[in-house]
């Protein structure tokens, strides 16, 4: 199954209009309890150096299938999770159907979180 990802940081050289065009993302939370006790941690600034180091994650296959087939949403990275107390978590996968990462001014991996974090 593939989860289908939204973000709302928009600093982020991953970010293209609220979705993520990352390969693969790893959000971290290993005692979270809460989503703000979780941060993506793929996050990386908008920026000429981050645009050409983060090139080798980006889903280039996703993104062009985007562009083939209009209003469906077909770029979304794999979610490799250390929160391990979040019920859609197994074994450091996320299984969940939709994940929403929100931090709309952040401008570090600190300032993100998950929102669909659920409490075991
Ligand atoms: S903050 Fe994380 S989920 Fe959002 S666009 Fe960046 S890498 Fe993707
Ligand atoms: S929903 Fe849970 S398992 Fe999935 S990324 Fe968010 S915190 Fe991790």
């Amino acid at each position: 199954m593939n989860t289908v990802l939204s973000c709302s940081v928009g600093k982020c050289v991953h970010n293209i209009n609220g979705l993520c065009s990352a390969r693969e993302i790893n959000v971290g939370g290993l005692k979270a309890n809460t989503s703000s006790d979780t941060q993506c941690g793929t996050f990386a600034e908008k920026g000429l150096k981050n645009a050409f180091t983060n090139l080798a994650n980006m889903n280039i296959s996703g993104e062009l299938k985007q562009v083939f087939a209009k209003n469906s949403i077909e770029m979304s990275p794999k979610i490799i999770c250390n929160a391990e107390n979040c019920s859609y978590n197994n074994n450091r996968i996320c299984n969940a159907p939709n994940v929403q990462i929100k931090g709309l001014r952040a401008q570090m991996s600190e300032q993100t979180e998950c929102e669909t974090f659920i409490q075991k």
